[in-house]
This record gives structure tokens, C-alpha cells and sequence, in this order.
């Protein structure tokens, strides 16, 4: 993401600006018919929306039968004693894209996730309000992505101090407003000659993905005034323990999704909001170049070790117990199995990763985007192997 925004800003210059508006695959009408039919922005997770509840999870005693809100692009469920998770439903719209929740304890609250939208975050502070007065002493980015945070502006407008990852204002400002004021067509050109230059359909769809949810991003950063983080967590100072009255939460760190990784524990509850490095359903996105593939594989593997109760509250897709950590494992297994396989026979990487086939038993899990997920850990394997660290 950041190769492909610092090469967007280099095509800026007159020249290959110029450039790339000549080389525009679609006339500027039907791009833009192209671009606001993807406005809802997860192509794949549109026609494959939230799974329910599993049934083992509805008979959990500490999870609420129904949500406490249902706004459709998300919805609120007490799990647990003062815990609550917010789900998003992607299908429904961009309002909150992320899973996020609150804790509220006897003296104060906490807030997960600045979502996608200030609209997303001020619903889910609402919704805390609805259930406790409580002064909120603050709220967590579990990660730097845009999904959860670029609503932090509401944090900001109303006072809510801001705890992430101390390298997460840093990789938000680097991240995000590159992208803001510049010119579309520049962004966009060299993915859309990705999709014209492709060397068959499977490419081209794989190519027409990325473009899909650039797309996306570039339109909600547009849409967005970045809040940064005011309260760095440094990792080497993890965990901490926050008291909130009768309710402790411990805040860990863990290598995997974003090198900005937070997860929220509640040990005494057995619940953790794991931010993205858990994907539930989902395959996982890869992309980030602090994403590390062995790391957050063994980061899934100490999660597998914690009680077998263990409720979790995913970054994206439905709340599960051990079996969706089961699940994302196996996911991390085949396709590495695969990679593995082109990788000993000399298929270069950036040919492996078209070859990857999704299995039937997880051909319901959305793909965010294929140069996102299934491309980026092909690549990241490889080198991993290339390095002798298997
Ligand atoms: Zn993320």
C-alpha cells in the first residue's frame, strides 16, 4: 500500500499524469458508473453478508440472545459482564466496516475502534450510553487501518483521549494523506492498466479487485479529516492492566497484521478483542508491510493455547470461540501449503499467487481483495523461505 501510494505520487508529474489519464481503460463517464457501483466498497463481502450467530455461541449464557441495537451496517450484543462487541455487516454499508465494542466497568468505559466513519464511532458511543454514564476513559485503535480509524475525528471533537500502538499516528499520516487532494486518475491509472494489461481472466479479476478497493480507500480518505492517536501504547511497556471498576482489561501486543497490533483481554471473562489479528470467516488481509506471516501465525497459535471457553471478538466477520481460531489457522495452513508447493517446484511468486485455488470448505470466506490477502502472504512466504526462516 504505501509502494503503491509513493509510486502514485511520482505519477503526478505532468507528464505521466497525463499519461495516465490517455491510458484510462473506460471513457471518464463509464468509470465513474464503474467506480460508484463499487462505492459500497467490499465488492465480495457485499454478496456474502455477516453469517448469524453460530448456535453454540447463541447458547453461550454470556451472550445476549439478541443485539441491544441492530442498525444493519452493524449491531451491538452484550458478551459478557459489562462487555459488549459491535459487529459490522459490510454488505450493509461503510459506516463502521470493523468489528469494534466497550467495556464499562463501575467507574469508567472503554471504546474499541474509531471505525470507518465518525458517523460509526459516535453510534457505538450512543449505544455505551444507552447502557452506562460512566465517564469514558478512553478509546483504543486496536491497529492503524483505515477501517479503524478514520473515524477518530470524533474522538478528538468530544474530548475521548486515544490509545493506539505508539508507530500508529505515524503510519496514519504516511498511510492516508498521500492519497488525500491527489489526483484520482493518477491513483487509480496504474491499477486500471493492471486490469487492461492482464494476462488472463483470473488476472484480470484478481487485478479488477485491488482496483475495486483502492477505490474504496481513495474515496474515504477523501471523505475523512485523520484523528491521530494522542496516548502511544509502547509495546516494550506491555501489557498494562486497566482498572474500569469491578472490570479489568489487559492490553497486549502481538506480531502479525499490521506491526501496530493492540489486542483487549478480559482474562477474569475469558473474552478477547483481537482487532485483525483475527479475521473470522474471512481470509485474511496480508497486505500491511509490517504484515508478517510466520509471526502471525505463531500469534494464532498462542490464541489456540488460551481456554478452550474463550470467547473472541474478530477484527472483521462474526464473534467465535476456538473454532475460529481453528479455522483461520487452517486457512494460514492452505495457503501456505499451496505457495509451498509452487515455491519447490520455481514458480516465481508473483505467478504462484494466481494459482492459488480457494477451497470448497472456504469458498463462503470473503476476500477483501486478492493483492491484499492471498497475493501479499504468497509474496511474504516466499521471501520468508527465500530467507531460510520456514
Ligand atoms: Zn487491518
Amino acid at each position: 500500500m504505501i509502494d503503491f501510494i509513493s509510486k502514485s505520487r511520482e505519477a503526478t508529474d505532468a507528464g505521466s499524469e497525463r499519461q495516465a489519464v490517455r491510458s484510462l481503460p473506460f471513457s471518464r463517464r463509464s468509470f465513474l458508473i464503474k467506480t460508484s457501483c463499487f462505492g459500497a466498497f467490499y465488492a465480495v463481502a457485499k454478496l456474502i453478508p455477516l453469517p448469524a450467530l453460530a448456535a453454540e455461541l447463541a447458547g453461550d449464557s454470556r451472550v445476549s440472545a439478541t443485539p441491544i441495537v441492530d442498525k444493519g451496517f452493524a449491531s451491538v450484543r452484550q458478551i459478557g459482564n459489562g462487555l459488549y462487541a459491535t459487529i459490522s455487516d459490510p454488505s450493509k454499508g461503510n459506516t463502521t466496516l470493523c468489528n469494534g465494542g466497550f467495556l464499562v466497568g463501575r467507574d469508567a468505559a472503554l471504546l474499541l475502534e474509531g471505525f470507518t466513519t465518525t458517523v460509526g464511532a459516535a453510534f457505538q458511543m450512543e449505544t455505551l450510553r444507552t447502557i452506562s454514564q460512566v465517564p469514558v476513559k478512553a478509546a483504543v485503535d486496536t491497529h492503524y487501518h483505515f477501517d479503524h480509524s478514520m473515524g477518530n475525528a470524533f474522538y478528538g471533537a468530544n474530548g475521548v483521549p486515544l490509545w493506539a500502538h505508539a508507530t500508529t499516528a505515524k503510519r496514519i499520516v504516511d498511510s492516508y494523506s498521500p492519497m488525500q487532494g491527489a489526483d484520482k486518475e493518477a491513483v487509480l491509472g496504474p491499477l486500471e492498466k493492471r486490469v487492461r494489461d492482464a494476462k488472463s481472466d483470473v488476472e484480470r479479476a484478481h487485478a479488477q479487485s485491488d482496483l475495486n478497493a483502492v477505490t474504496g480507500l481513495f474515496q474515504i480518505a477523501n471523505s475523512s479529516v485523520l484523528g491521530l492517536p494522542n496516548h502511544p501504547l509502547d509495546p516494550a511497556k506491555l501489557p498494562i492492566s486497566i482498572d474500569l471498576g469491578g472490570l479489568t482489561a489487559v492490553l497486549e501486543s502481538y506480531p502479525g497484521h499490521s506491526g501496530t497490533d493492540i489486542v483487549v483481554r478480559v482474562p477474569d471473562q475469558k473474552i478477547v478483542y483481537t482487532g485483525d489479528l483475527l479475521f473470522s470467516g474471512w481470509y485474511p488481509v496480508c497486505f500491511d508491510e509490517k504484515a508478517t506471516i510466520s509471526g502471525w501465525r505463531d500469534t494464532l497459535k498462542k490464541f489456540a493455547s488460551f481456554d478452550k471457553d474463550t470467547l473472541f471478538v474478530p477484527g472483521h466477520g462474526q464473534i467465535c470461540g476456538q473454532e475460529g481460531i481453528a479455522s483461520i489457522r487452517e486457512v494460514f495452513d492452505d495457503i501456505a501449503g499451496q505457495a509451498e508447493k509452487m515455491f519447490k517446484a520455481g514458480v516465481p511468486a508473483e505467478e504462484a499467487q494466481h494459482r492459488y485455488v480457494v477451497p470448497d470448505k472456504f469458498k463462503n470466506f470473503p476476500i477483501f481483495a486478492w493483492g491484499f490477502t492471498i497475493g501479499p502472504a504468497f509474496t511474504k512466504l516466499y521471501a520468508e523461505w527465500q530467507a531460510g526462516k520456514t
